[in-house]
Order: structure tokens, then sequence, then C-alpha cells
């Protein structure tokens, strides 16, 4: 059957796509462990974290996260990833204690111990996938040093990539990393009464 010329040129157009995202693609040759920070007021920043998590482990690599706002102890992730021992490295800042601690001198601490769990997961050599979820709530309560932070991170195994997540990230993370994606709120169901609910906040 004859092609209409209508169809002649929407094959033609996209064809033309298709020559030059395969040029652009082909010249992206780099690879490299990528620093990645989620960031923003809007949810999904620890969501987005635990689907690279999951990516990742669909390729059979390893994933460490360290939670450094130690949030309910019974998360549907948490159960999940512990189906995976072998995979999956979990550690919670403070364990033990409760974030809500008046004591500072106990949360600057817990946040060390977090940050030396996190130096040990940046520099083994079996990670594909090193996750610090909530690191930006430490920085800006002031926890630890963005300097020392940003220290520990450039000094991870190069092939390694790392994800970042909370609000505030400081400008200096942000400066360094390689992706930012900042979440932004238009709408959450919290503002109408709805509280958290499982399979969604936790
Ligand atoms: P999630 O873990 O659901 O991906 P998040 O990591 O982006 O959320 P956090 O700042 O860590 O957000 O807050 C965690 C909790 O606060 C979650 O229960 C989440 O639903 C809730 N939350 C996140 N964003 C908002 C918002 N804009 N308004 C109200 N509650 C929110
Ligand atoms: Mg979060």
């Amino acid at each position: 059957m004859q092609e209409t010329e209508e169809a002649r040129r929407h094959r033609e157009k996209k064809a033309r796509i298709k020559a030059v995202k395969d040029r652009l693609y082909a010249a992206r040759t780099g690879r490299k462990g990528l620093l990645l920070v989620h960031t923003g007021r809007g949810k999904g920043k620890t969501t987005a974290a635990f689907g690279l998590v999951l990516r990742t482990l669909g390729h059979g690599r390893r994933v460490g996260i360290v939670q450094f706002v130690k949030g309910r102890r019974e998360t549907g992730e948490r159960r999940f990833l512990e189906r995976f021992p072998d995979l999956v490295e979990i550690r919670v800042m403070g364990e033990g204690f409760t974030w809500e601690t008046q004591d500072r001198e106990r949360d600057v601490r817990a946040a060390r111990a977090a940050l030396d769990e996190a130096r040990r997961m940046l520099a083994a050599p079996d990670f594909h996938l090193v996750v610090l979820d909530e690191l930006n709530i430490v920085l800006r309560y002031g926890y630890l040093p963005v300097e020392e932070v940003l220290a520990v991170l450039a000094a991870r195994r190069p092939d390694l990539h790392v994800v970042v997540t909370g609000r505030n990230a400081p400008p200096a993370l942000i400066e360094a990393a390689d992706l930012v994606t900042e979440m932004t709120e238009i709408k959450h169901p919290f503002r109408a009464g709805i509280g958290a609910q499982a399979g969604i906040e936790y």
C-alpha cells in the first residue's frame, strides 16, 4: 500500500530525532560514581532514594544505608530489605536512643558514630550504592561540620554512587554534587488532615 504523505513526513521526522539522540547518547561515554542529592520541602526524597536501592538490588549489587534521623522502627522498606541480608546493610543513627532528646552532646556523638558507619561503607570494596538518608538534617542542626562530611564524600571509592537526602541541603553540598533534585510541594494530604499511612509514608 502506498504510504501517505503525512505518514512519510512523520517517519522521516522520527528518524531525524532518533539520529540526533543516538549521536547525543553515543557521546556520553563517561562513567563515574555519582553524588546525588534529593532535597526540597516536597515529599519523595527518601522514597526516590529507595527507588535507586530497588534498581541496584535488581542488578544483584550491594547497597549500604545509613539513616541519620531515627524514625519509625518498622517501615515497609526496612521489612522488605531485611529479606536481602547478603545485599543490604542498614544502620540507624542513635539506635536505642531517641531523636527527641534534649541532650545535644549525645546527639552529636550519635551523628559522629553514624558518619563513621558511612565512612566505612564509602571505602568498602563491594557496595554499588550508599544512601545517607536525612544527612542534610544533621548538617542543618550543626551536629557535623559540612566540610568534614564533604571530605568523607570526596574520599569515597571513585565508582561508588552516593545519595544524600533531606531538606535544606547546604549550598556546599549542592556545589559538590553531580545530580541535585529539589522536591517541590504542590499538594500534600497532611494539609487536609490525613495522617501517615502504610505504604505511603512508611
Ligand atoms: P518520603 O520519606 O515520604 O519520601 P521525604 O523524605 O521527602 O518523604 P521528609 O522531609 O524526610 O520527606 O519527611 C518524611 C515524612 O514527612 C514523611 O512521612 C512524609 O510524608 C512527610 N512529608 C514529606 N513532605 C511533606 C510535606 N510537604 N508536608 C507534610 N508532610 C510531608
Ligand atoms: Mg526523608
